[in-house]
């Protein structure tokens, strides 16, 4: 049976870093919505234009094209043994769908990474990205310093300022209990305290995740 793993998790609650980690662990390719935008861009396939027609339009792909590209990617032979998402699913409605594609795959596991609302503005406004590159920066890194990627300046994102991130927040928290809920009732849904150190946390997952498989 695959490795089914679904991430949750609130902005710099290290959910990136942590499904990276984990697919790297068990195998698998980490699927975060942003790359499989991207990567159907950059493939040309019809769904691909489709894909960019949207955005260069400047508008949000739908719930149904978004769908569609999560099964194309899903069907690739390295996605066979197993995936982890991150960044989706965002609704029921695709929590539902995602049921229908990973039906015959074996158990869906979903963690939710758990950080204290005050822990995320700290973190988040303590974050430096660069420029040019987007990278985060290491912490502890001030702005103007350089991305040790590409040389450029590290600044701070407009929508990491306290204020700011205290509003994603509060949508973010609106947009997923319904989905964590769904989750509950499925008995599918497990926590983990993000608070702790990336080590801790990447071990605490593996077992969540190797728990939920035997
Ligand atoms: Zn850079």
């Amino acid at each position: 049976m695959g490795l089914n793993v679904v991430i949750l998790g609130p902005p710099g609650a290290g959910k990136g870093t942590q499904a990276e980690r984990l697919a790297a662990r068990f195998g698998v390719p980490r699927i975060s919505t942003g790359d499989l935008l991207r990567d159907a861009v950059s493939a040309g396939t019809p769904l691909g234009e489709l894909v960019k027609a949207v955005m260069a339009r400047g508008e949000l792909v739908g719930d149904d094209l978004m769908v569609e590209v999560v099964r194309e990617r899903l069907a690739r032979p390295d996605a066979a043994e197993g995936f982890v998402l991150d960044g989706f699913p965002r609704t029921t409605a695709q929590a539902e769908t995602l049921e229908r594609l990973v039906d015959g795959r074996g158990a869906l596991t979903v963690v939710e990474l758990v950080v204290p609302e005050e822990e995320l503005v700290r973190r988040l406004s303590v974050r430096r990205v660069c420029g040019a590159c987007g990278i985060n920066a290491d912490p502890g890194r001030e702005a103007g310093s350089a991305c040790a990627r590409c040389g450029a300046q590290l600044v701070q994102r407009t929508d990491d300022r306290a204020d700011v991130v205290r509003e994603r927040l509060r949508v973010f928290g609106r947009q997923t209990q319904p989905l964590v809920e769904f989750y509950r009732r499925r008995g599918w849904h497990r926590t983990v305290d993000g608070t702790q150190t990336p080590d801790a946390v990447a071990a605490e997952l593996a077992a969540a995740v190797a728990g939920q498989r035997a």
